[in-house]
């Protein structure tokens, strides 16, 4: 942190570094980039490189499409692999307005804005996200399958396979990118694995998921092998999650514990919980964003489906893991990683801090497998559902202006109008399911 031009200039003189991509995302979350050379750099530093806004979707239009890219000193990082020709690195941008005013529809200015609005209430917010993924084999042509390579299941010890060595190399190409990994394992499904790294600021959070992912499928790609972050391949086997821990720090402590508090929970704890809750149908629009999530927001397969928070148990959306102390946190297990990572921790921060200001109180935890309970039973303790397709999820974002606000009027219709646009070409297609059950019987 506290990274200046001086510092980089430097650091990639001495690295050997010849190419820096300068990297940004689109509104869904799609990292964008263009690669300038060594000579580029001082200027791209100070902001001075124009790109055209108009051609990166979701973003401007043709008449306003001169767009600047602010490059993040801190972000810069030189990659594990390097070109014939010298050493490559990045810079993650902000998107910049040709008057100098951050763009609106720059998903990481749009995560800065609402993480200004914790600050000015003295928080920090510290983020946990834990991704899943599938790592599959590809064809004789190179082009992705749904095929695994293993049937291994969670924590196992596969024998010596191409997984395992891809998921090492992706361990170790991610801490010479300075993470630092705090686990690695097997998940449940055949060819499903899990990297954890530690908790972060937002920001830098948001940074690396988007990092993450282009760590994994590369690696993935020099293994023969395919890794996809889609939430969920295949029917009838657990979909991938981005469990995201999160806590409140205030004055460096962390503001969810209270060791006199009910659970040796604070009040703020408890606030932040019932935002959350409140905002869930709505922000899942964001957190997730495909027509694909809502088929792993089902039952049986440690995936949410039921607005409810427990203590202990796997099934609810909200879990609260058993650490106290300064890793006290809130485990919201709804976000697939197939999100946006600015925007669905933009959301997910001004759900919470809605608890706050309004000192919302959430319902009585529920310890029970909610997976078991019939509707009859959910309805008694008040539990209601998750949006059951993308289609539910942008009904319900269009109602919440809080999250609308977290957003900002452009990301939200831009983003509104292309995923209406998503569905409308799900809704008519004629998909193999319906073939295989009405061909034959009509
Ligand atoms: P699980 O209990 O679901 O198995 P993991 O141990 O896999 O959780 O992941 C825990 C995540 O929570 C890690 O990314 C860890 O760094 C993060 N974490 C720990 N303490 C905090 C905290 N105070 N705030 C936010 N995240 C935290
Ligand atoms: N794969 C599960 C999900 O879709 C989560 C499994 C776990 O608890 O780690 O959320
Ligand atoms: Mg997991
Ligand atoms: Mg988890």
């Amino acid at each position: 942190m506290g990274q200046t031009k001086e510092d980089v200039l430097r650091e990639a003189s001495e690295k050997g570094v010849k190419f820096i991509r300068l990297q940004f995302t689109d509104i869904f979350g799609v990292l964008k980039n263009v690669a300038i050379t060594i000579e580029q750099l001082e200027k791209a530093l100070d902001g001075e490189l124009m790109f055209d806004g108009s051609s990166i979707e979701g973003f401007a239009r043709i008449e306003e499409s001169d767009m600047y890219l602010y490059p993040d000193p801190n972000t810069f990082l030189v990659f594990p692999w390097r070109s014939t020709d010298g050493g490559v690195a990045r810079l993650i941008c902000d998107v910049y307005n040709s008057d100098g005013t951050p763009f609106e529809g720059c998903p990481r200015c749009t995560l800065k804005r609402v993480i200004a609005e914790a600050q000015e209430m003295g928080y920090v917010w510290n983020v946990g996200p834990e991704l899943e993924f599938f790592l599959f084999q590809t064809d004789a042509e190179g082009r992705p399958t749904t095929i695994t390579q293993d049937k291994a299941g969670y924590f196992d010890m596969a024998p010596i396979d191409r997984g395992e060595e891809a998921r090492r190399d992706m361990v170790l190409a991610l801490e010479y990118m300075g993470f630092e990994i705090e686990a690695s394992h097997h998940e449940v499904a055949p060819g499903q694995h899990e990297i954890d790294f530690k908790y972060s600021n937002a920001l830098d959070i948001a940074d690396k998921i988007a990092t993450f992912r282009l760590v994994v499928r590369t690696i993935a790609q020099r293994h023969g092998l395919h890794a996809t972050f889609m939430p969920k391949p295949i029917l009838g086997i657990a979909g991938s999650g981005m469990h995201t821990n999160q806590s409140l720090f205030k004055d460096g402590r962390n503001a969810f514990y209270a060791q006199e508090g009910n659970m040796q929970l604070s009040e703020e704890a408890f606030h932040y919980i019932a935002g959350l809750l409140k905002h869930a149908r709505s922000f899942a629009a964001i957190t997730n964003p495909t027509i694909n999530s809502y088929k792993r927001l089902v039952p049986g397969y440690e995936a949410p489906c039921y607005i409810a928070w427990s203590g202990r148990n796997r099934s609810p959306l909200i879990r609260i893991p058993g650490k106290r102390g300064s890793s006290t946190r809130i485990e919201l297990r709804s976000p697939d990683p197939s999100c946006n990572p600015y925007l669905a921790l933009a959301v997910q921060l001004k759900a919470g801090l809605d608890g706050i200001k309004n000192r919302m109180n959430p319902p009585a935890s529920v310890d029970l497998n909610i997976y078991e309970l019939n509707a009859e039973q959910r309805s008694a303790h008040g539990i209601e559902s998750l949006p059951e397709s993308l289609l539910e999820a942008l009904q319900e974002l269009s109602k919440d202006s809080v999250i609308q606000a977290a957003l900002g009027p452009h990301i939200y219709s831009r983003f509104i109008e292309a995923k209406k646009k998503e569905w409308d070409r799900y809704n008519v297609t004629v998909h193999s399911w319906e073939i295989e059950e009405y061909l034959q019987m009509y």
